[in-house]
This record gives C-alpha cells, sequence and structure tokens, in this order.
C-alpha cells in the first residue's frame, strides 16, 4: 500500500506558530522533504526532532517528485515542509502534488502559517472576496501586463515582495491601478511585525530602506471598467438609456458604477 504525503505548514516567523498535528507528523513520517534542509533542520532542532531530511526546491522539483514518488509507492510516508508558511504557496510543492494525484497518493493538509491570510485578516480591507498574485515577474514587460490584467479587479490583491524590489514596483503599481489604499504587513509574527497603512504615495514617502519580509495588499478598483470611466455623466446616462432602464434604474446603477451616493447623481440632473 502506499504512503501518504502531508504537505505540512511550518512558522513564518515565530517558532511557536506550528500545530501540535504538525509536530506529530514530523515526527511521524519516514523522511521529510525540505525546500532548504538546512533551514529545516534548525526548525527540527528546536522541536528536538530526528529525522532523514532530502532537498526539494524549485530548481530540482520535477526529478525530485519523481524519487519521491517511488517512495511513496513503496509504503514510506513523507512530510513536505518549505522553508516557511504552507508549501505550494508561492514555494515548491505544486509539481509533486500533481505526481501524487496522477499515482492515486494519498494527500493530506497539515495546516498553519501563511502569510498572506495573516496580512489578509490584518489588512482592513475586504476579505470576502480576493485576489492572490504572489510575486510579481521580474521581466518588466510581463509585470506591467499583469498589473493591467488585474487593473479592474474588484476584489482585495495580494502581492508577496522583496524588499530591495518594493519600492520599485510601488511606482509601477501607482502608475497602472492609480492611487489605491494599500497596507504593508512587515515582518508578521516576528520581533519587527509592523503593518503600515496609506495610499501608496504615502507610503512611498514614508518608508526609507525597506528591510524584511512584505506581503502588500491592495484595495480592489472602485472603478466601473475602463470604457465606462471615461464617460461624462451625460454619456454615463445615455449608455444605460440605451439599454431601455428607466430613468430611477439609472441614476442608481450611475452612483453605484461611480461608487458615490444616489442623490448626488439625483441632485445634477435635477439641475440640468
Ligand atoms: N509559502 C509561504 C507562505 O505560506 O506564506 C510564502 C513563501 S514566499 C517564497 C516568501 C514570501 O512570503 C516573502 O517574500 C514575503 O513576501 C512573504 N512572507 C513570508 N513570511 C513573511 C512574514 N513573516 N511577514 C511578511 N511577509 C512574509
Amino acid at each position: 500500500m502506499s504512503g501518504k504525503l502531508y504537505l505540512v505548514a511550518t512558522p513564518i516567523g515565530n517558532l511557536e506558530d506550528i500545530t501540535l498535528r504538525a509536530i506529530n507528523i514530523l515526527n511521524e513520517v519516514d523522511l521529510i522533504a525540505a525546500e532548504d534542509t538546512r533551514h529545516t533542520l534548525k526548525l527540527l532542532n528546536h522541536l528536538k526532532i530526528k529525522k532523514t531530511l532530502v532537498s526539494y526546491y524549485k530548481q530540482n522539483e520535477k526529478n525530485k517528485s519523481e524519487i519521491l514518488i517511488s517512495e511513496l509507492l513503496a509504503g514510506k510516508n513523507i512530510a513536505l515542509v518549505s522553508d516557511a508558511g504552507t508549501p505550494a504557496i508561492s514555494d515548491p510543492g505544486y509539481e509533486i502534488v500533481k505526481s501524487a494525484i496522477k499515482n492515486d497518493i494519498e494527500i493530506c493538509p497539515i495546516p498553519g502559517a501563511c502569510a498572506l491570510i495573516n496580512a489578509l485578516i490584518c489588512s482592513g480591507m475586504e476579505t470576502k472576496e480576493f485576489s492572490f498574485i504572489g510575486f510579481l515577474s521580474t521581466n518588466k514587460k510581463e509585470k506591467k501586463e499583469k498589473l493591467k490584467e488585474i487593473k479592474n479587479d474588484k476584489k482585495t490583491l495580494i502581492f508577496y515582495e522583496a524588499p530591495h524590489k518594493l519600492k520599485n514596483n510601488l511606482e509601477i503599481i501607482k502608475e497602472i491601478l492609480g492611487d489605491r489604499n494599500i497596507v504593508l504587513a512587515r515582518e508578521l509574527t516576528k520581533i519587527h511585525e509592523e503593518i503600515v497603512r496609506g495610499k501608496i504615495s504615502e507610503i512611498l514617502d514614508k518608508i526609507g530602506e525597506p528591510r524584511g519580509e512584505f506581503v502588500l495588499v491592495i484595495e480592489g478598483s472602485k472603478k466601473i471598467d475602463d470604457s465606462k470611466t471615461e464617460f461624462t455623466l451625460e454619456e454615463h446616462y445615455k449608455y444605460y438609456e440605451e439599454q431601455g432602464l428607466e430613468k430611477k434604474e439609472i441614476i442608481k446603477k450611475i452612483a453605484k458604477d461611480r461608487n458615490v451616493q444616489k442623490n448626488e447623481i439625483y441632485k445634477y440632473f435635477m439641475q440640468k
């Protein structure tokens, strides 16, 4: 019978952020596949766990998946961990999960820390719906294309960000998405944990030389889609009138599109 593949979340800073179940699983499995074995060894030493470690990182993900799958098929239980947080979230894991599914191997999540979720819940931004973008491409053209693609997304947007790219990326984001409200969640669960809120321009003025790890949470688009944003109020009215809508309904829709009170739109057209 095949063994099980456990995807075990580890702390994103504070070593106490690991569940009892995660500790039990790390103790019980036959081997632990880790993104950086030296890094994971420190966690295992802290937890007083002695276990065989094998490396499983982005560059060897495909090859290593095959080797690990044969171990699983031979009946071994394997825990996969990344350097921090939840495996397969901007971290290695996706390839082995795909192969495990193909090979009918049971996959068990062992939940725990995840930087994006913790940044989101502290952000004060809409949590009902959100889009996780992860790291923006380092290729300028691809980066801009991605930002243009998500420009009109009304959901809260979440990015992972490296400190040395933060300022430059904020400038590009401001240029494409506009000067939106953002939240910078820095060094979550660590000594220098900090959550900064404001418009992109205000944050750019505030931050000196960024240090540490960042999650960037950005308010979703408040605008209607591009074609309608360009409308004057009269054109906007005509747009809905041509769709056969009644005056009351048109005013309601314009107010919603522009994120303003119905009364404001009503007054505008009464004064005409
Ligand atoms: N798998 C991880 C998770 O579950 O969050 C993410 C790994 S990704 C390679 C690393 C990025 O996550 C960092 O560059 C940063 O954007 C974010 N991150 C990780 N730990 C963080 C922390 N303690 N505070 C803020 N951001 C963090």
